[in-house]
């Protein structure tokens, strides 16, 4: 079950490929182990399982691979194998967890010396069909035949990576049989690298006298990432502070320079980079290792020579002699707060090698010291003078690279204040120079990782490959960077002989250090005219040189490629799970309920790892409508605004030397029977090692109690920042916007979280963030608090360890009996009415926005949780997600992404996510049903949706979460159970019933429709809908 508190309409398909280059996350282990805070999940339950590895040692040879080093890593309660493979050179990792969430992973390392994109394209090739796994797109087709709890490729600066997960063995072999194969034997047909990479073709394919103009879904897809002027800011610096080599290019493609790339490059990258010399292959979990050797050796492995390309290490950067500073313009933003402040700068410095280890450690230590939360140095004297809106994403430690990067970033300033921002970075440095770090910073930094190492999440094999890719891609000492327990103790070890270890690594690094980048950035009124001239300039270049022939060529290409597109792949060559071979029941989850005070408590004991979770309900529907509307702004500032007993920044330190952080966010949840009731509040939630569970909760005791909410230049501050954050995140969750607009049109519940997450809230904040006092909005702040911050209907829950139980318990009693208030109703619905609509016409909205893609959604009422329509509606969403959708959408139209969706408030969401198109797109919506009746479907392709869904409903669930189904969604064992089995027996009428009765045009489901994107003449022709236009000023 997905989490509500979660953008709506995850989908795997938009989702779950090729996120391009994450600058500045993920960067090493350490970091890796940063608390997540919306995913927590499962271990292993089955310990007491041996491994067959235990004689597994080093010098052992092994189904072609000699074992090279056996490592025990007790920091996390598993052992790492590091093999050869002797005719290949192939490295292996295998980490043996006992957790059942098994990965697999290919790594190449790609070193592009152009920015066509090349290894971003190959990425997206490889996976169009392969010698064993002929059909088109295997790996979208595998999404749909297997229980994978995560399918990807990514694309980073300098490697690929093709990585998966899942808990069922048989599903492990069938998907690392179809990756190796699209990785090392790939069809890469010419038609492929046409439709992934570039191509000329007839806007109307079927039209000769329409224009020719330039298709395809990386050229797509990199235009949208570039829409967003951080990402652009991000690319710029990365290219500027690392010029020399690979890193000088741009690995997912710059579309000014994708036309350049031709087919014959795109095969000979592939046959230079994709060979077993230059593959990392990684495996973890708790299936065993030989049978994973045996299978990769003699079916891929064995058959390679070792290959004579030339070396893909990537040389370390020169040092400069002096620092360097750069402008570059970008597009205006329309969203920005304040059209002054719309300027950004970073002070970049080029650190250490990323295989000193123990540097990369201290430097991600100091990085947190430096810039992270309120009692950080740069935060004190660049963020709380409100000189800009807070740091821009680029900054922190960033060991992506062969040489790490560090970055502090301001944006949302005034071009004029530049220098002034340089200043104060460097005097800064000089009072951290000379004063240092107070000890009991440093020691909350230490607990936070320590805590890390305890708290358990379902993707922890997934994020230790994250974090251990960029380090293993420069041949790094993979066993020592997993040993975090002695990088800490060794840093002590560093403070206790220097007192001033760290302050002397920051004058090192941010004083002595001539490789210093200035980069900014301001938006240029012609930016915009400016590209789309030059992309016209390209065509026009392209076109100039074309000869009658070579325009027939395009004409029919187009026509063979959309018929290629239209002919429905046969895909019986690829292997995949049944629905009957799932368990048929669901894993129950032992609960106990309990009350302190009325207040109802949720306990469920859990194998936790020493870990104490804690979560609580408080509804807010007795509140005006005005301060509602400012709960997502409560839930932001009220932790960090300080306390009668301490200031913010010494809760803020309390927060971190005890707990893993206190939260709150909001929290709107339908009945699981009835549309017309859902509960409203704010959820706040905690989570810390069992020694600390009485310090914890008297933190929230004081919180509750005397929580101060009273400093307007702090509060200011924390606007602005939350504000810009919300502008920069439109782009790139368009189509959540874009669903929760049109949602909002057609139900009551909708438009209430739209108002607390939709675009709504993002003008909401955008006005306050531009007032002049912020005197009357903080007082409101305080209402609310007032308001809500007691007992008076709250409920709870608990998941802890068996250990420690009654002593836990106790301290979460004397915690609920301390807050203010008597329990009275602490489970609430809010009852609404139905929306009303004039019959015949349906509501749109356009958020006009200066960007070059287009994010439309429509959505339509159907049925509650429970009710019988509910699982087949589900089943129709994945089919038609992935039979109709996708190819209409994706692979003709060259969006990003689309699909549908059925939300757990009974409304089905169809959605595009950077879309090239617009109202083709909407007809592709309006067209769904009369799909569905042709029937063209096949019995294997109700059985993939099934599985589809299923990989959501199995997904692993960390001891910390169980339970929460629920706690938050009242979704108890009983009504899973019978979800489940509604799902297993969906039949095709079934199907066919659900789709003529909500998706017919003449059913009498509500419907409503949104798009984001630029200006758009079409709309107004449209018959039955009445387009409301939003222009943001
Ligand atoms: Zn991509």
């Amino acid at each position: 079950m997905r989490a509500i508190h979660e953008p709506d309409c995850c989908n795997p398909l938009a989702t779950s490929r090729a996120h391009y280059q994450q600058h500045g996350t993920l960067s090493t282990v350490a970091n890796v182990l940063q608390p997540a805070k919306t995913s927590i999940t499962s271990p292993t339950p089955e310990a007491s399982k041996k491994s067959s590895l235990v004689d597994l040692c080093e010098g052992k040879e092994l189904e072609g691979f000699v074992i090279q080093q056996v490592s025990e890593i007790p920091d996390f309660h598993c052992k790492a194998y590091r093999l050869l493979h002797t005719a290949t050179g192939a490295q292996y990792l295998h980490i043996y967890r006992n957790d059942s969430n098994n990965v697999f992973s290919m790594g190449l390392r790609t070193t592009p010396n152009d920015s066509t994109g090349l290894p971003h394209i190959l990425e997206h090739t490889t996976l169009c069909g392969s010698v064993q796994y002929p059909c088109r797109d295997p790996f979208f087709k595998m999404l749909n035949r297997s229980m994978a709890t995560f399918m990807n490729a990514m694309t980073g600066p300098d490697y690929t990576m093709y990585p998966f997960s899942t808990q069922n063995k048989q599903d492990y072999h069938n998907l690392m049989s179809v990756y190796l194969d699209a990785v090392l034997r790939p069809k890469l047909r010419e038609s492929d690298f046409r439709q992934e990479g570039w191509r000329l073709e007839h806007e109307q394919v079927e039209d000769p006298t329409s224009p020719i103009i330039l298709k395809g879904v990386v050229f797509n897809e990199m235009k949208g990432v570039f829409a967003e002027n951080q990402s652009l800011f991000g690319q710029k610096l990365l290219n500027t502070i690392l010029p020399s080599n690979t890193y000088g290019y741009v690995s997912g493609g710059d579309p000014l320079v994708i036309p350049k790339l031709t087919y014959k490059d795109l095969v000979a990258f592939h046959k230079k980079y994709y060979s077993p010399s230059n593959s990392r292959i990684y495996s973890y979990g708790n299936f065993p290792l030989e049978e994973h050797l045996n299978y990769i050796n003699s079916s891929y492995l064995s058959n390679f020579e070792p290959s004579s390309y030339k070396d893909t290490s990537v040389p370390s950067e020169k040092r400069w002699q002096s620092g360097k500073s750069q402008h570059i313009s970008c597009r205006p933003d329309p969203m920005a707060a304040d059209p002054e402040k719309q300027s950004s700068i970073a002070i970049s410095f080029l650190c250490s090698n990323i295989n000193d280890i123990q540097e990369t450690f201290e430097l991600q230590v100091l990085s947190e010291l430096l810039v992270k939360g309120p009692n950080s140095a740069f935060y004190k004297t660049l963020v709380e003078p409100n000189i800009g809106a807070g740091f821009s994403p680029v900054t922190g430690y960033d060991a992506h690279t062969k040489d790490t990067i560090f970055t502090v970033g301001l944006q949302g300033l005034n071009a004029t204040d530049f220098d002034k921002v340089v200043n104060i970075f460097d005097k800064t440095v000089d009072t951290v120079i000379e004063n240092g770090f107070e000890e009991r910073h440093i020691e909350g930094v230490l607990h936070r990782i320590e805590l890390s190492l305890k708290h358990q999440s379902s993707d922890f094999g997934l994020n230790l490959l994250f974090g251990l890719t960029p380090l293993w891609n420069h041949d790094g000492d993979l066993v020592k960077a997993l040993k975090i327990g002695e990088q800490v103790l060794q840093l002590r070890q560093n403070l206790k002989i220097n007192p001033r270890h760290l302050q002397d690594k920051v004058y090192t690094y941010l004083k002595a250090n001539k490789h210093r980048l200035v980069l900014t950035m301001s938006p240029d009124e012609s930016y915009e005219s400016k590209q789309a001239q030059a992309e016209q300039q390209l065509l026009n270049s392209k076109l100039a040189n074309l000869s009658e022939k070579d325009r027939e060529v395009i004409y029919q290409q187009g026509i063979e490629l959309k018929r290629e597109q239209e002919n429905s792949a046969d895909t019986s060559c690829l292997p995949t799970l049944k629905i009957k071979d799932l368990n048929k029941a669901v894993e129950e989850t032992p609960l106990v309920d309990h009350t302190f005070n009325s207040v109802p408590l949720q306990i469920c004991v859990q194998p936790t790892n020493g870990v104490t979770y804690f979560r609580g309900i408080l509804n807010t529907s007795k509140l005006d409508e005005d301060l509602k509307k400012l709960l997502p702004l409560f839930s932001q500032v009220v932790t960090k605004m300080g306390t009668k007993k301490h200031n913010y920044r010494e809760v803020d330190q309390l927060a971190q030397l005890k707990t893993g952080g206190l939260n709150f966010s909001s929290h709107v949840v339908e009945d699981t029977s009835d549309l017309g009731a859902y509960e409203e509040g704010i959820i706040f939630s905690t989570y810390c090692l069992d020694r600390n569970v009485k310090d914890m909760f008297e933190l929230w005791t004081e919180l509750f109690n005397e929580v101060t909410l009273e400093d307007l230049k702090r509060f200011e501050t924390l606007v602005r920042v939350s504000a810009a954050d919300l502008v920069n995140g439109i782009v790139d969750m368009g189509h959540h916007y874009a669903i929760s607009s049109a949602a909002s049109l057609v139900s009551l519940s909708a438009c209430r979280k739209e108002l607390l997450s939709g675009l709504s809230y993002v003008t909401k904040m955008r006005e306050i963030a531009q007032k002049t006092d912020l005197t009357p909005t903080l007082n409101q702040v305080q209402q609310i608090s007032s308001l809500v911050l007691n007992k008076t209907h709250l409920r709870c829950a608990t998941n802890l360890s068996p250990n420690e139980k009654d002593f836990i318990l106790s301290k979460t009693g004397s915690f609920i009996e301390s807050i203010p208030g008597i329990c009275d109703k602490p489970f609430i619905q809010t009852r609404v009415l139905d929306l009303a609509h004039p019959s015949g016409v349906s509501p749109a909205i356009h958020h006009v926005h200066a960007i070059p893609v287009n994010f439309t959604a429509k959505c339509v009422t159907t049925v509650p949780y429970t009710h019988g329509h509910f699982a087949p509606l589900r089943i129709l969403t994945r089919l038609l997600t992935s039979k109709y959708l996708h190819p209409l959408i994706r692979e003709k139209g060259g969006a990003y992404g689309s699909g549908a969706s059925l939300s757990p408030s009974g409304v089905l969401n169809f959605f595009s996510y950077r879309d090239p198109n617009s109202t083709s797109t909407l007809d592709a919506f309006d067209e769904a049903h009369a799909w569905v009746s042709q029937n063209e479907f096949t019995d294997q392709d109700i059985e993939e949706a099934k599985l589809g869904i299923f990989q959501k409903i199995d997904a692993p669930i960390p001891p910390g979460s169980k339970g929460m189904n629920k706690f938050l969604y009242g979704i108890d064992d009983e009504v899973l159970q019978k979800h489940r089995l509604d799902l297993m027996t969906v039949s095709r009428e079934d199907i066919h019933e659900v789709s003529s009765d909500y998706l017919d045009r003449n059913s009498k489901s509500k419907c409503a429709r949104a798009l984001i994107g630029p200006e758009n003449k079409d709309l107004k022709s449209r018959s039955g809908e009445e387009w409301k236009i939003i222009v943001q000023e």
